[in-house]
């Protein structure tokens, strides 16, 4: 039997890389890391025992009596702290908030990635997020980079918007705003924001969701198909 494959699935903001992360791991069956969440659950910690988010040595000290524990399946990611289980309560407009400055604090990095990469190890996973391509998973063999031209990433937000939460956002006001996400997170001066070099970018502008999972399905089972 092959060894299954870790895939890193990285992107551009609204390139829907969560949800092909998920949908590639859910196809393939394979387990799915969504580490983003891991991040999210420090800065619910923080908002939750008041803990004042620039207070770096505060954050490191909480560190210490956060039991995280991640459990990973088919396509989905569970993570509880300290026994507790608060997922609906992690995309939230406080701790979005939040969490840009938590996770930027290298303590918080380090625990994170010992986690994720423990995890990646195993193989047979799919890890979305920045550093997965670079520092979580880097020797994985396939990493993919999810572009998409800023119009139709704008208007994919901009229905999601609607339908979700009925809101009629002007298409200007959105470019704008995915524009400095963009610049925010690969312009950061910061390692760990840089776009792997050998990952490889699929362009997503005229793919549906489904047909841009189906092409990392693909390219995973050559890639297994070329390993035998
Ligand atoms: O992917 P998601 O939007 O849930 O990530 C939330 C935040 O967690 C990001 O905006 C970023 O600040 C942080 N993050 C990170 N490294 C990752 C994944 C997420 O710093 N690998």
């Amino acid at each position: 039997m092959n060894r299954p494959l870790s895939i890193a699935i990285d992107g551009l903001v609204a390139s829907w890389k969560g949800a092909t992360a998920r949908w590639v791991a859910k196809t393939m069956w394979y387990v799915y890391l969504d580490t983003g969440a891991m991040y999210r659950w420090i800065a619910w910690y923080c908002l939750k025992h008041k803990i004042d988010p620039q207070d770096t040595q505060a954050i490191i000290d909480a560190l210490d009596d956060i039991a995280m524990q991640v459990t990973t399946q088919e396509g989905d990611t569970q993570i509880t702290i300290n026994g507790t289980d608060v997922t609906s309560e992690l995309r939230t407009m406080e701790v979005n908030r939040v969490v840009g400055v938590t996770s930027k604090i290298p303590e918080v990095r380090s625990r994170m990635r010992a986690i994720q990469s423990a995890i990646g190890k195993k193989g047979g996973v799919v890890i979305d997020g920045r550093d997965a391509a670079t520092h979580i998973i880097p020797d994985a063999l396939l990493k993919v980079f999810l572009t998409c031209d800023i119009t139709v990433r704008a208007k994919r937000r901009q229905l999601q918007l609607k339908e979700k939460h009925n809101d009629e956002v002007p298409l200007d006001e959105i470019i704008d705003s995915i524009q400095k996400r963009d610049e925010h997170d690969y312009l950061w001066a910061n390692p760990t924001s840089k776009k792997a070099d050998d990952a490889r970018d699929l362009d997503t502008t005229h793919h549906t969701l489904e047909s841009q999972i189906q092409k990392i399905v693909d390219r995973a089972k050559q890639i297994l198909s070329e390993k035998l």
